[in-house]
């Protein structure tokens, strides 16, 4: 019988630990929040980011700045939060305006305050095993696969997607654990025979529905990160849940699976920067 992962109510009870740490030790935890511009689906992040902040006791310091703001000045503003002890986490939400190098102002996040992981000290970190701020879906992503209680050692992972936010990120955590990992992407040759081999999928890619059920091998743990907008507003995964479902042993669902456990693993890590 498929198991369907739970990733709403995982992320509740994590929350719940964070609200819990937060009052017992009396913590201030703050978080800058830059938001450059106006994009729709960007202003919704960091509603609902920022929504989760204040739930736990997490103050979110807000920072819109105006689609036309140049990189100099961002900059500016990320070196003033850095120097802020009052600030333990700073976040600059994706994608920014194109004239803005995104490598810039990610770089110029003090590692210690990156909530996010992304920038290359943290990344070099979780390659060289060492402990640092981690990426938030990656996280996510082993803490709703540890929740199945299947042991990870000599499986065979296939991680579908090779962005430096997800796909990476979430090879070297399963290759920590000792997972047997190969890397899926675009130019991936068969990649229907790939999957019908593995004992865990993660899907993050950004087609719908584009992996399908009778890929999947019987009893496999399979994690859709993928988030496609359908017609009627609704979002839906990667993986072809409906048939998918019926061959695996454990399986997220979209919405409801890995989204809310990116937003609980960026609350852990405001707490973890207050302790770096
Ligand atoms: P990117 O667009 O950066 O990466 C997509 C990856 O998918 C690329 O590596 C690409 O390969 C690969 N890919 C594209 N087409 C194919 C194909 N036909 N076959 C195999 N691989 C393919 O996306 P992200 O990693 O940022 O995000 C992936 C998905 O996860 C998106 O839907 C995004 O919205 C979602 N997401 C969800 C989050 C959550 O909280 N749930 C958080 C972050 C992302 P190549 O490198 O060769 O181009």
């Amino acid at each position: 019988m498929v198991n369907i992962i739970d990733g709403k109510n995982l992320a509740e009870k994590i929350r719940a630990e964070i609200k819990s740490e937060i009052t017992a030790k009396r913590l201030i935890p703050a978080l800058a929040v830059v938001l450059v511009g106006n994009n729709p689906a960007s202003a919704i992040y960091v509603r609902n980011k920022k929504r989760a902040c204040a739930e736990v006791g997490i103050k979110g310091i807000d920072h819109a700045l105006s689609e036309s703001v140049s990189e100099a000045e961002l900059l500016k503003l990320v070196e003033k939060l850095n120097a802020d002890k009052n600030v333990h986490g700073i976040l600059v939400q994706l994608p920014l305006p194109k004239r803005i190098n995104q490598e810039h102002i990610l770089n110029a996040i003090l590692p210690e305050k990156d909530v996010d992981g992304f920038h290359p000290v943290n990344l070099g970190k979780l390659l060289t095993g060492q402990s640092g701020l981690r990426p938030c879906t990656p996280l996510g992503i082993m803490a709703l696969i540890d929740s199945t209680g299947v042991e990870l050692k000599g499986k065979h992972a296939i991680v579908v997607g090779r962005s430096n936010i997800v796909g990476k990120p979430a090879a070297i955590m399963l290759l920590e654990r000792h997972a047997t990992v190969t890397i899926c992407h675009s130019r991936t040759e068969n990649l229907a025979d790939v999957i019908r081999d593995a004992d865990i999928v993660v899907a993050a890619i950004g087609k719908l529905r584009f992996i399908k059920g009778d890929w999947i091998k019987r009893g496999a743990i399979v994690i859709d990160v993928g988030i496609n907008r359908l017609p009627d507003g609704k979002i839906a995964g990667d993986v072809d849940f409906d048939a998918a479902v019926k061959r695996a042993g454990f399986i997220t669902p979209v919405p409801g699976g890995a989204g809310p456990m990116t937003i609980a693993m960026l609350l852990k890590n405001v707490l973890k920067c207050m302790s770096v």
